[in-house]
């Protein structure tokens, strides 16, 4: 008995990748690391590592064999909220999902959002914690989807971007604080902080400035004091946190950079003095041009936006394209998001499409949502290249997405963690 234990433990060991691993065969790996195409390139796996990449890898007689077109390191996007999908009238939804309706249907868009080649994304604000319980259950093996680094519910002012009552009827509307991520004061900051730690938060978000699609008037105007904001990263920082601030106006955006945050989503009216700021600092810029273009196009139609978001959305939308071609000339460090869920899940690639219109060299579009997302993250040693050690997320592509950035949205194949998801 004891003998027939011991042979079913090695058995069930050489089947987790001990005996001859896997050989991924590419006629082209992108080398985001150098910025160069290589060709016929073999990518050495064992468990969810890489362990070795080159012209011929020394691989077992056994190792399993996968022939690849253009292999480039698993897709990285810094902002997606995975729990809900923008829609005609979808406002209504708030009074009618439920916890775990959000959770469900974060499970649903996480999948597609793998299967369109994005192994990692930073989901900055949901509902109810929905993101952190489906981190868990990713991290757990038992839902699938892209790596998920979560901030959980937004923090806002009373009134704000991400007051999660703006618009409900007066008697429903109560008094949100801390812990629904509602903040007044200094005292506020520091507590709704530590909530999200207690909440299991990989990071803060913040809604610096009022925003497009909240049932309130402005868009732009700065919504928490500078001291606000300085408690809210200093506390970020002593759990650990970085901080993402939402931002279209240029005060908000100013008072948030120098306040110390890690990245400016959307960054709207971001001027070339601010820029300049960002440089310096070293702050992120994540455009989310696709939310922008999408919302623009949908003012466009009657009864798509309630009448209090519809001109925010037409006057918005348009600008992040220019914004994002100033702030990546002026040398700010793009770190690529889409704001999916505005637009829909899985469309993710579509902002290469937008970047490279902006100019943006395609190898440098693909950089921004790789090595510098995996920067942005902290994650560097582990994401955002195909080199040795780090962890095998890895897709491929049919076609040289240097000639033509659009094919990134055909994945053909996407692995994570040495566990192949997509092969088509
Ligand atoms: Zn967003």
């Amino acid at each position: 008995m004891k003998n027939l234990l011991l042979i079913l433990l090695l058995i069930s060991f050489s089947n987790l990748g001990f005996a001859g691993g896997t050989v991924l065969e590419c006629a082209r790996l992108i080398d985001v690391e150098n910025g160069k195409v290589l060709k016929n390139q073999q990518i050495l796996l064992e468990g969810e590592r890489i362990t070795d990449v080159g012209k011929n890898v020394s691989a077992g007689e056994d190792a399993q064999r996968i022939s690849l077109d253009t292999c480039l390191p698993g897709l990285m996007d810094m902002h997606v909220h995975l729990d809900g999908q923008l829609s005609r009238n979808g406002y209504i939804k708030r009074f009618q999902n439920n916890a775990t309706d959000q959770a469900l249907l974060a499970a649903h868009y996480a999948n597609i959002t793998l299967q369109a080649g994005f192994t990692t994304v930073r989901n900055p604000g949901d509902s109810y914690n929905s993101t952190i319980a489906l981190r868990n259950a990713i991290s757990a093996g038992i839902a699938t989807g892209p790596r998920i680094f979560s901030a959980g519910k937004t923090l806002a002012s009373t009134g704000g971007h991400g007051d999660p009552t703006n618009g409900f009827r007066h008697d429903m509307m109560s008094d949100p604080g801390p812990e629904e991520g509602v903040v007044n004061s200094v005292q506020d900051a520091r507590k709704a902080v530590r909530q999200r730690y207690k909440d299991g938060a990989d990071f803060i978000k913040i809604t610096a400035t009022g925003g497009v699609l909240s049932l309130a008037k402005n868009g732009q105007n700065p919504q928490f004091t500078e001291e606000e904001l300085k408690a809210i990263v200093q506390t970020a920082d002593e759990y650990g946190f970085h901080v993402a601030a939402h931002a279209h106006g240029a005060e908000g955006i100013r008072r948030a950079v120098l306040a110390g945050v890690h990245s400016i989503e959307h960054g709207t009216y971001m001027d070339d003095e601010i820029a300049q700021l960002m440089i310096e600092r070293g702050t992120y810029y994540v455009p989310t041009i696709t939310a922008g273009m999408f919302v623009a196009e949908k003012a466009a139609e009657d009864g798509y936006f309630p009448a209090v978001v519809r001109p925010k959305a037409a006057e918005v939308g348009p600008q992040i394209a220019g914004t994002f071609a100033r702030a990546w000339r002026a040398g700010v460090t793009i770190a690529f998001g889409t704001d999916c869920g505005v637009s829909p899940h899985g469309s993710n690639a579509q902002e290469f499409v937008y970047m490279v219109e902006q100019g943006m060299p395609a190898m440098e579009a693909i950089q921004s949502a790789t090595l510098t997302t995996a920067t942005l993250l902290g994650q560097q040693n582990q994401l955002g290249s195909i080199s040795k050690n780090k962890l095998a997320d890895i897709i491929a592509v049919n076609g040289d997405p240097l000639e033509d950035i659009s094919i990134l949205s055909e994945v053909s194949f996407v692995m994570k963690g040495g566990l192949v998801y997509k092969n088509e």
